[in-house]
């Protein structure tokens, strides 16, 4: 059916200019045919006999075709102009489902939807059953994923590159209030959208030792013989952007063993020994991490982090060679993004590949690499800095062992001649002398990048101030900001039809190409006719996820109170408990004084606790308690409810958000680099209360003071009570409510079978309270009052949420690649009229 479109010569003319790539215009009766013939050809059943998985593989493959189509036109194109390409390094992907996103992509979702009721079929229903893609832990992964798609809508010409985990973050199930893992098996029922490529494949070495002989000129040069060579094989996914205009490649690499069957041992009969090295090796790229904002610090990680770093650096190298045949133009043609410092061993690699096998010079190399490579950092947090220890990597990589003290030595000399104090010495050396000998990740990807990006103003205001700041002083000018963004396509019009159709409606449809357009909406915000549509979507979205909750915990809750939403990973610094704790405050205060107007709430969690964090599943069991002794009260029946939803993911944030009112963003200011959970709320017209912390402290600028709920302290009040050494049982005694609260729960009042168990969670608030959660108890409590107090005014709220939805237009992820295609990639982008 593509035939007459997309001829090769057609294909080629329409690759000059992403831009003018046709509309996909399905009808719905060629579609079906499509859908037809992958179910009886590609799937191999009769649709009298398909089953409901059948189907979705079968639209899945019909829409891969359309895909495909304009991924070989915009590969193609690349190719012809010659043009640079972005490399995006990131050793996590949190994709989410592909199916509704790509048809919505390429115009085809009501086409498919048509298609498939002409068979019968719900494809609503069947999209659900498409597993969640989750290769990454929490926003870090996320936002690579959003950034792909972003990449693709403003014509970049990109590839992402990461690891293909055969398991990727563990499914949670809550088991008696408390969070047990299983293992998510994703690729159980086959991955419709990737393409294996056998022939893509690279040796990607471990161990082994150095070898150094006398170049032609004398001078030394180095070979590295590992001890261990394992396979890297390339699996690709099409990354389609908005109405097709590119559609880039993300390639993820599997671990294959060189010798599949060790053939000694199998001819010698041992044939469960002859597969032993095999699994072995090929648990490389078996699971993902699960540890959010800390290192694991296991040997299989770096493993993990070099294989997958070393095949992309190999496979673009290779790529440009093949193209451009001079490595020395490396730098005008690719731009390498490491996303944090998981790939930053890319460095060392880079240099080795220049030096080792390309026989440039030291400064020719170095000068190539930083011209050629970014870095991004995403936390601040001491702890989560990623180091390793320095006999591990002489172990594993001794080759880029020496680089690195090479490197270092450069720096240390450069710091030296510009007047650097000890101390300053130490603090920009890449190894660390003061915890054993460690290498410093993030060091080593400030020096080898020409930029190093934070992910919100402050959060790149604090990099200066903190971890970086004798880097930033010797090389000043590098820290740049690039605030994060979200697509408005998954996270606007697919996760929210409803509010799309009713914007598209209001304001036509210029938003969709921009999303700074949704100023549009601002004259409507007090039009009351716009309010009772705007509330009408908002109803059902929360219908929807009442139903949901009923359907998983079996819990009633009315869609007509306030849903009241923290929904993230779970994390001490995230405040998850300072949320329940003022929930316990509520539910006190509602029992006291039942007479009061209180405005119903249903409070809902939903998050993962990385499987060795304790304290943070305690802190799930907690709310899981509370929410147990709060839904049979009889007292406050109607007024308040607490819901944990289990398995927190992509696609159940997609049916979360879109219900959402208000929104929780209450991390301790300083903490979070920028969130973007905070930016999906606000642009589906949830209200947000939070700390000025990350991204909240522009979406504040954005949406304006009157229509956000900031409270408590601020970054550098909290680093003041740091240094003056508060005492935390002072704040509990200046509070009567936090001092009730905090009773009842170590008392065991949520916990009647076990009146000790959170104890240990009350008494580290008392003593320590790393997290300022008793400095900020009564501001966080006095300001639900005023959210209560706004929720009575059902136009003012209408009002400010819509107003929410209007100035979010910035935080889309098309904006943030922009800027990073402008000022840190140097690439092209489209422009918009
Ligand atoms: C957006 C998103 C995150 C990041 O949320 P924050 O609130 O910014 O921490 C994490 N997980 C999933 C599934 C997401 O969609």
């Amino acid at each position: 059916m593509q035939n007459k479109l997309y001829s090769a010569e057609a294909a080629l003319a329409v690759a000059d200019d992403t831009a003018k790539l046709p509309e996909a215009t399905g009808d719905a009766r060629s579609f079906r045919d499509l859908i037809l013939a992958k179910l009886t050809y590609a799937v191999g059943k009769d649709p009298i006999v398909a089953r409901d998985h059948d189907w979705l593989r079968a639209v899945s493959l019909a829409l891969r075709d359309h895909i495909v189509d304009r991924w070989m036109a915009t590969t193609r194109g690349v190719y012809r102009m010659g043009g640079k390409r972005v490399y995006y390094l990131s050793l996590e992907f949190l994709i989410g489902r592909l199916l509704k996103d790509g048809l919505n992509n390429l115009s085809l979702l009501n086409t498919a939807r048509e298609a498939l009721a002409s068979v019968g079929v719900d494809l609503d229903m069947i999209a659900e059953m498409e597993p969640d893609a989750a290769l990454g832990n929490g926003g870090l992964g996320r936002l690579a994923a959003c950034f792909m798609e972003s990449m693709a809508t403003v014509g970049v010409a990109a590839y992402g590159y990461g690891i293909r985990y055969e398991n990727g973050l563990f499914r949670q199930n809550i088991v008696d209030g408390w969070q047990t893992e299983s293992p998510e098996n994703w690729l159980q029922n086959g991955n419709p959208w990737e393409f294996p490529r056998r022939e893509v494949a690279y040796e990607v070495g471990f161990g082994g030792a150095v070898e150094a002989t006398d170049g032609w000129d004398g001078s030394a040069v180095h070979s590295w013989k590992p001890a261990e060579t394992i396979l890297a094989v390339a699996h690709d996914t099409p990354a389609v952007g908005w109405r097709g205009n590119r559609v880039n490649t993300l390639r993820l690499w599997s671990a294959r063993s060189l010798d599949p069957i060790s053939l000694d041992a199998f001819n010698a009969g041992d044939h469960i020994g002859a597969l032993a090295d095999r699994t072995k090796v090929e648990s490389i790229s078996r699971v993902l991490y699960p540890a959010d904002s800390t290192p694991a610090g296991q040997e299989l990680r770096l493993r993990q982090e070099y294989f997958f770093t070393s095949s992309s650096l190999q496979d673009i190298v290779r790529r440009h060679l093949q193209q451009h045949r001079d490595i020395k133009t490396l730098p005008t043609k690719a731009a390498i993004q490491l996303n944090d410092t998981h790939p930053a061993i890319a460095v060392a690699e880079m240099m080795r590949i220049l030096i080792d096998i390309h026989s440039l010079s030291w400064a020719d190399a170095f000068a190539i690499t930083r011209e050629t490579v970014s870095y991004t950092n995403h936390t601040l947090l001491p702890e989560a800095l990623e180091t390793w220890p320095v006999p591990l990597i002489e172990r594993l990589l001794p080759r880029h062992m020496q680089i690195i003290y090479a490197i270092n030595a450069r720096v240390l000399t450069e710091a030296r001649g510009s007047g650097a104090s000890d101390a300053m010495i130490s603090a920009v050396s890449i190894i660390d002398e003061t915890h054993g000998r460690r290498v410093r990740m993030g060091n080593l990807a400030f020096v080898g990048s020409h930029k190093v990006n934070g992910v919100s103003a402050l959060h790149s205001d604090l990099m200066k101030e903190t971890v970086f700041r004798d880097l930033n002083a010797l090389f000043p000018g590098r820290i740049t900001n690039k605030t994060n963004g979200i697509t408005p396509r998954r996270w606007l019009m697919t996760a929210n039809p409803g509010l799309t159709t009713l914007l598209r409606e209001t304001i036509g449809d210029a938003y969709l190409d921009d999303a700074e357009k949704l100023k549009a909406l601002n004259p409507f915000a007090k039009d009351s006719s716009f309010q009772e549509h705007f509330a009408a979507v908002k109803h059902a979205n929360k219908a929807r996820l009442a139903k949901m909750i009923q359907q998983t915990v079996g819990l009633r809750v009315d869609p007509s109170a306030m849903f009241d939403v923290h929904i993230k990973r779970i994390h001490e610094y995230k405040r998850q408990l300072l949320n329940i704790l003022e929930t316990i405050a509520l539910y006190n205060a509602i029992r006291a004084h039942p007479e009061r107007d209180w405005a119903p709430r249903v409070k809902i969690f939903a998050g993962k606790a990385a499987a060795s964090y304790t304290s943070a599943k305690y802190i799930i069991k907690l709310i899981n308690d509370v929410a147990k002794v709060v839904n049979s009260d009889p007292a406050v029946r109607n007024l308040l409810k607490v819901v944990f939803m289990p398995n927190y993911n992509v696609s159940l944030a997609e049916v979360i958000i879109p219900a959402a009112d208000l929104s929780e963003q209450i991390s301790t200011a300083g903490l979070e680099a920028s969130g973007t959970g905070n930016m999906k709320f606000g642009l589906n017209g949830a209200l947000t209360i939070g700390t000025l912390d990350g991204a909240n402290v522009e979406m504040k600028e954005h949406v304006g003071d009157d229509n956000i709920f900031i409270f408590g302290l601020k970054a550098n009040e909290v680093e003041d009570r740091k240094r003056a050494g508060r005492n935390p049982s002072d704040n509990i005694a200046a509070s009567p409510i936090l001092h009730e609260v905090l009773d009842s729960v170590e008392s065991g009042v949520f916990s009647p079978t076990d009146r000790e168990r959170h104890r240990g969670t009350v008494q580290s608030l008392r003593s320590s309270d790393w997290f300022f959660v008793t400095d900020d108890f009564d501001a966080y409590g006095a300001m639900q009052r005023n959210v209560d107090a706004l929720w009575a005014d059902k136009a003012a709220w209408r009002e400010k949420a819509i107003l929410n939805v209007a100035r979010m237009g910035w935080f889309s992820s098309d904006r943030t690649i922009r800027e990073y295609a402008d000022e840190i990639w140097g690439v092209p982008t489209l422009s918009v009229e």
